[in-house]
């Protein structure tokens, strides 16, 4: 489903990217972990192309993001991405930050993007809050309607990036909720996330990246039960 080959960002100077090979399988849940700094959000944001790599070579289900003809906005339809903030519209309710893209870019009726909005609302447990906005929600209720929204364009792969770590504690749960049902459900997902609970459970393969580079990559039960690699240890040490 993503293929990444040798993929390099760099930043003026700032070599940020040095080499990323990825290959997720359809359905396949990876998790991301590395140190601050390290390059996971630049990486994820190279698979939708909100940064475009230096140089390397990414295909998602066989579209080449990285083929300056192929047609972009296809592409971002595919990936759907959550980010750390939640990022939802102010100024919409919870119903109209999910079907404001449906409407804009698929081309459907307004009856027809409701009942998808309705039908996600239900799904990550806020059918109560259709008319709500964003600051009438509590972090956790933000970030459910933003995978909803994310959900509403029927992409082919998930793209999370750290989606719990600007939440309160006890919202953390309910987000992680959301996500392993997502999993259940075969979607394919890339996760940059430190809940080590959620990566066990879910996580069909870990990386760990540390200055641009996968330094270590195996099972959950590898990687957090047998780190082989010295910065992984390391840095599994200051987080556990
Ligand atoms: P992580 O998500 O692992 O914390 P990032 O991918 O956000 O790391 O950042 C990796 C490095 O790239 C950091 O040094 C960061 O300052 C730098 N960086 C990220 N985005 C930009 C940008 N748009 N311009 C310049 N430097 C950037
Ligand atoms: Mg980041």
């Amino acid at each position: 489903m993503i293929v990444a080959n040798n993929v390099h960002k760099a930043f003026g100077q700032l070599q940020v990217l040095q080499g990323i090979d990825l290959q997720v399988r359809e359905q396949e849940v990876v998790v991301i972990i590395g140190p601050s700094g390290s390059g996971k959000s630049t990486f994820l944001r190279c698979l939708n192309l909100l940064e475009e790599p230096t140089s390397g070579v990414i295909t998602i289900d066989g579209m080449c993001v990285t083929d300056k003809t192929s047609d972009i906005n296809r592409i971002r339809q595919n990936v759907g991405m959550v980010f750390q903030r939640f990022n939802l519209f102010p100024h919409k309710t919870a119903l109209e930050n999910i079907t404001l893209s449906p409407l804009k870019v698929k081309g459907i009726s307004l009856q027809e993007a409701n009942a998808i909005a309705k039908d996600l609302l239900a799904k990550v447990g806020l059918s109560d809050k259709e008319t709500s906005y964003p600051d009438q929600l509590s972090g956790g209720q933000q970030q459910r309607v933003a995978i909803a929204r994310a959900l509403a364009m029927k992409p082919k792969v998930m793209l999370f990036d750290e989606p719990t770590s600007a939440l309160d504690p006890e919202m953390v749960g309910e987000v992680l909720t959301v996500m392993k049902d997502l999993a259940r459900e075969g979607m394919t997902m890339v996760v940059v996330t430190h809940e080590m609970g959620f990566a066990r459970e879910v996580g069909d393969r870990v990386l760990f990246i540390d200055e641009g580079r996968v330094v270590e990559e195996g099972t959950p039960e590898q990687i957090f039960g047998n780190p082989k690699n010295e910065r992984t240890r390391a840095f599994l040490n200051k987080i556990l």
